[in-house]
């Protein structure tokens, strides 16, 4: 099959008004997309057509490069090895089949020249870095991919699919920017991977003063951002709602511009509840994707709890306003006015899918919902009857979801609570899984 296969470069012989058909497309390249693009190939399904706007690490390389990790750095490197193309484009060992076997040396050149985690690996593997290293690692792994044979890349976003119902071939349209002829703007396929992430959610408040402006959870989030924000401002006071990873991150960027060159800004944070850790037991992580973990988790247990922050510096520049869920309105009326801006770090929501269609045996285009099953990986929808009539949920074929935007759903196992397993190693582990579901749908022979 490997010979018959076209690499980005010697694509698009046929003419534009036959789409081509692709065993996948992958919708997305950050992490979970990269994740998925290295899983179809292991699984041998392999001419994937793969879309982003950018092909450059998604939201992790865009926005959080100066985010400390929460993950130990040995989960990125076991990441970036998990697979046998990441290992081949990891060590620039040009046989595919050289690697079909992971071994002790995962990955690691025999010579150990060529080894692009190398900078990854002389890092200390039990502690967490900045996620500019993991950030550089899927942009590498990214790169290898789209050199990889079997799979084609095109730069625009999927803005449709619409499902042959009978066929259970999925048309897709993606919207280019540069409208050369070159582009794949349509094409066919039986699988649909959506990779295609979440941004910070940020609504209107229950009460808003007039003046209060929202600032980006991404800005907040990054110290070189919010300090050329805030610097040619006066005297500024920055509400911060939420007690999440994300929240601490933030509450720990201010005080430090606070502390520092910025001595005219103040810090009120909103919390609800007292902060959670992640717990480390014999053999798992309790509170795992909700807890606070790493470097936010130590500064928080240093400068916020209860007991350290009157003593702490952070006490000087920050106010701490505790409330129950449902008093927000209340709250904000009472201790909001006279800020001049909020940070909301209270969680990310999905980002906006293609629209999905589905055209019946009868004839009809009708636009459907998805909905995502976290146990297994795939989708169901609302199926209506010949008659018009709603009908049962039924198993959207071929579609997939991974990454930020669809995790695996996990269940604690100290707590026994349910959590969603984010994370660059979790959306792996999920990947490996779920492959054996992605290879069930019949080839379309027609490539
Ligand atoms: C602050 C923060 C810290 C984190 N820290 C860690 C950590 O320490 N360790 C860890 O393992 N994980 C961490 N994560 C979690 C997770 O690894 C990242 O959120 C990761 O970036 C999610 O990857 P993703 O591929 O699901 O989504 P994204 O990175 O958002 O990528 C989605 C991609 O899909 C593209 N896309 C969307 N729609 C379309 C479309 N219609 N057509 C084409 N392309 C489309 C987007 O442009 C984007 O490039 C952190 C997350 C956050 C927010």
């Amino acid at each position: 099959m490997a010979s018959s296969l076209q690499t980005s470069h010697s694509r698009r012989a046929t003419t534009v008004s036959t789409p081509d058909t692709y065993e996948a497309v992958v919708v997305g390249a950050g992490p979970a997309g990269i994740t998925a693009v290295g899983n179809l190939l292991d699984a041998r399904i392999d001419r994937i057509l793969w879309v982003d706007d950018e092909f450059d690490g998604g939201r992790v390389n865009k926005y959080y490069r100066e985010v400390p990790s929460n993950t130990k750095v040995k989960l990125f490197v076991d990441f970036a090895t998990a697979v046998s193309p990441f290992r081949k484009i990891v060590s620039n060992v040009p046989s595919r089949d050289r690697w079909e076997e992971p071994s002790a040396s995962d990955g690691v050149p025999v010579d150990g020249k060529d080894d692009k985690l190398l900078e990854m690996r002389q890092l200390e593997q039990e502690t967490g870095c900045f996620l500019s290293h993991p950030a550089d690692m899927c942009v590498m792994l990214t790169q290898g991919l789209k050199k990889t044979p079997g799979v084609v890349t095109q730069k625009g976003r999927v803005s449709e699919a619409v499902l042959d119902e009978q066929s259970s071939l999925w048309s897709i349209k993606v919207a280019t920017e540069s409208n050369t002829p070159q582009d794949i703007t349509t094409a066919q396929t039986k699988r649909i991977l959506l990779c295609t992430g979440a941004s910070p959610t940020d609504p209107p408040l229950a009460y808003e003063p007039e003046n209060l402006k929202h600032l980006h959870l991404d800005t907040a989030l990054s110290p070189t951002k919010l300090a050329s924000t805030l610097a040619p401002l006066g005297p500024t006071t920055i509400a911060v709602i939420g007690a999440s990873h994300s929240a601490v991150l933030v509450l720990r960027n201010l005080s430090n511009l606070a502390l520092s060159t910025k001595s005219d800004l103040h810090i009120k944070w909103f919390t609800r509840h007292p902060l959670r850790y992640a717990e480390y037991e014999d053999g798992f992580i309790a509170r795992d994707n909700t807890g606070l973990k790493g470097e936010a988790a130590v500064w928080a247990k240093e400068n916020l709890e209860p007991e350290t922050l009157p003593s702490s510096p952070i006490s000087k520049v920050l106010t701490k306003i505790d409330y129950e869920k449902g008093h927000e309105e209340e709250v904000y009326k009472a201790h909001l006015p006279g800020s001049d801006f909020v940070v909301q770090a209270i969680g990310y929501n999905r980002d906006p899918l293609p629209t999905l269609k589905i055209v019946t045996s009868n004839g009809k285009t009708k636009e459907i919902t998805p909905y995502f099953d976290h146990d297994k990986g795939v989708f169901n929808y609302v199926r209506e009857s010949d008659c018009g009539t709603i009908g049962d949920l039924a198993r959207l074929p071929g579609v997939y979801g991974a990454g930020i935007a669809f995790p695996q759903r996990v269940v604690d196992k100290k707590y026994g609570h349910e959590e969603f397993n984010v994370g660059f190693f979790k959306f792996m582990k999920a990947a490996k899984q779920w492959v054996e579901e992605w290879k069930k749908v019949p080839s379309t022979g027609s490539s």
